[in-house]
């Protein structure tokens, strides 16, 4: 994760980014006032303090915590991140995403965030598992199955979704699998779900270029970031026959023109932390990766990395967002302006709940499913919305992530309708 710090004085708060993306798609789509001021607010946030005890003895109290957006569809759904940067506003704006992505690609959930203010890098295992569990103990009325489903984000992965998973089956006094998604197999994680964030960036890389009447087959890529999301997109997309020229990280940047050694470049920083070092390719700035002349740039990163201060210089023909909000509502006009298509989070990054939604299932259904299955709908899900949200932005004569956001409110709307407003 490459903290790109945002030289601008643009606002970056991404509660507030969140907010002018839906205002500007309710505005293109004439919707409903009551309906905006709703989706304008979360149903939920909850801060909570989690005291731990640290390998030293010491006692630590952190902060964390959890919004729950809106559940019109759904339970709610969404990660939990392990970040120093971790802010309430940014959680509220993660969860806002979340429902918007879960409801574009049609999945049964609403949307929600954790976020827990502190750097895993720096703490034990036991620490992280002590973190973990009272955080879940501290949340456990609101979480469930049938209520609110966390799942990995930044800094948190399948050991982080066994310790939520234990903990809350404890308290129930029976095995609750269906409580978290992005679990390990043996305790009730789907195949290909590890993958599947980045699986799925790659498929909605290439249903996009498809439908511009073009391949993907020998187009250079640069990717930001080569954690869960970056490392598979770079995976995939080289599979389907790109060339992934340039990679970075929080501990520095690769890049080779004729395509990076996948595979051997995620062995590589698995063993040693990260990208840097890589034997035999030339080194790379995370600022210079930005602005290379590359056919698809995949920022997998953080939010803001692409703001009013750089996004003049962006050179990419195609920005495939990977990290969720990584383009401020600035930047996207400047892009706009430039004719760079951006492909927007909640499109490109949506195969990971998609396939937390087919774990959720199983682990309803108590019925394994092959990872071929898996796999096959998680891609008809991705093409059918990649090319709704193409009809969309037509139909609409506008970009697409507001025509994203339409097709998501249309949705959402057609719920609130039908169910009314309580009381
Ligand atoms: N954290 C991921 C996201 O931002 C996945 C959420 C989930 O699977 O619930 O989409």
């Amino acid at each position: 994760m490459k903290e790109n710090k945002p030289q601008t004085t643009e606002t970056l708060n991404p509660a507030e980014m969140a907010r002018l993306q839906l205002e500007k798609a309710a505005k293109v789509m004439n919707l409903d006032p009551g309906l905006l001021e709703i989706l304008r607010h979360p149903k939920r946030v909850v801060e909570v303090s989690i005291p731990v005890r640290m390998d030293n003895g010491e006692i630590k109290v952190f902060t964390g915590f959890r919004c729950q957006y809106n559940d019109f569809r759904g339970p709610f759904k969404g990660g939990i991140r392990f970040h120093p940067q971790v802010t309430k506003e940014e959680v509220i704006a993660l969860a806002a995403w979340m429902t918007w992505k879960c409801a574009l690609v049609d999945i049964p959930f609403g949307g929600a965030k954790g976020g827990v203010i502190c750097d895993p890098t720096k703490m034990s295992q036991g620490e992280l598992e002590r973190l973990t569990r009272r955080f879940t103990y501290t949340l456990m009325p609101l979480l469930g199955p049938d209520i609110d489903i966390p799942a990995p984000d930044v800094f948190t992965g399948e050991k982080t979704m066994a310790w939520i998973m234990d903990t809350y089956s404890i308290f129930q006094g029976y095995n609750a699998p269906g409580v978290v998604t992005g679990k390990s197999l043996m305790i009730g994680g789907s195949p290909g779900r590890r993958e599947a964030t980045g699986r799925g960036v790659s498929i909605v890389a290439r249903k996009t270029l498809e439908l511009f009447g073009e391949s993907l087959e020998g187009k250079s890529v640069a990717i930001q970031g080569f954690g869960n999301v970056g490392s598979f997109a770079a995976k995939f997309l080289s599979e389907f026959g790109a060339r992934v020229v340039a990679i970075s990280d929080v501990t520095g940047g690769v890049y080779q023109e004729e395509g990076l050694p996948i595979p051997e470049l995620m062995a590589y920083a698995k063993e040693s932390g990260g990208v840097a070092g890589f034997p035999g390719v030339r080194p790379i700035r995370n600022e210079d990766l930005l602005t290379l002349p590359v056919d698809l740039l995949v920022p997998a990163a953080l939010e803001g990395q692409i703001h009013e201060g750089n996004a003049h210089d962006v050179r990419a023909r195609y920005i495939v967002e990977g990290a969720n909000g990584p383009v401020t509502p600035r930047a996207d006009e400047i892009l706009r302006e430039k004719g760079v298509h951006i492909v927007p989070d909640i499109l490109a990054n949506a195969g990971g709940v998609i396939v937390s939604y087919f774990e959720w299932v199983q682990d309803k259904t108590g019925m394994a499913w092959e990872v071929e299955e898996v796999n096959r709908r998680l891609q008809t899900k991705l093409e059918r919305a990649t090319v709704e949200v193409k009809e969309t932005a037509e139909r609409y004569q506008t970009d697409w992530r507001t025509a994203s956001y339409i097709l998501a409110i249309e949705r959402i709307q057609e719920v609130y309708e039908e169910r009314g407003l309580f009381p």
